[in-house]
């Protein structure tokens, strides 16, 4: 490995090996509730009273009108409307599992319940096979733990 320190270049010596880092953090009272709901199917949203905006997961600050002030708690289905997609052909890893997600994948933004913004992935890789307006659902993960990928993805409902 080279390094550039002005008009200077090093060689470095270097080593490859890998880091071992368990951590473990306060998910906090909003993103808490949200994770805790996940393990018995349950999607947690919270309503903005200054501006209306909800969000999902629930947030202390509401990212619209800052407003500090996140009170109601609502409850979503698990089902949406498809309002965007994007089929995405590059691999990359998960930053809160460190897999690899194969491509192609999909990433998608649904309309929940009270108009809830959510955002996941989305099956098949295929965008023949999806349309925004149509409705989705949920695919839960069998053995829930409150990680976000308890939610596996959305597939299309059938009708
Ligand atoms: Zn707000």
């Amino acid at each position: 490995m080279t390094i550039e320190h002005g008009a200077e270049k090093k060689e470095l010596l270097a080593m490859d090996y890998l880091i071992s880092l368990p951590v473990r953090y306060d998910a906090g009272a909003y993103m808490g509730r949200f994770l805790k709901g996940l393990i018995n199917k349950e999607i947690w949203a919270n309503k903005c009273p200054k501006c209306g905006r909800i969000s999902v997961p629930p947030r202390a600050l509401c990212g619209r009108c800052l407003g500090t002030e996140m009170g109601e708690w609502l409850k979503l289905g698990d089902e949406g409307t498809l309002e965007s997609f994007e089929v995405c052909f590059y691999d990359f890893i998960q930053s809160n599992t460190g897999q690899i997600q194969k491509a192609p994948w999909v990433k998608a933004t649904f309309i929940m319940d009270h108009g809830a913004i959510m955002e996941h992935y989305m099956v098949p890789p295929d965008p023949t096979k999806h349309k925004v307006g149509d409705r989705y659902k949920v695919v839960w993960n069998e053995s829930r733990i409150g990680e976000f990928h308890d939610i596996l993805h959305f597939v299309k409902k059938e009708e």
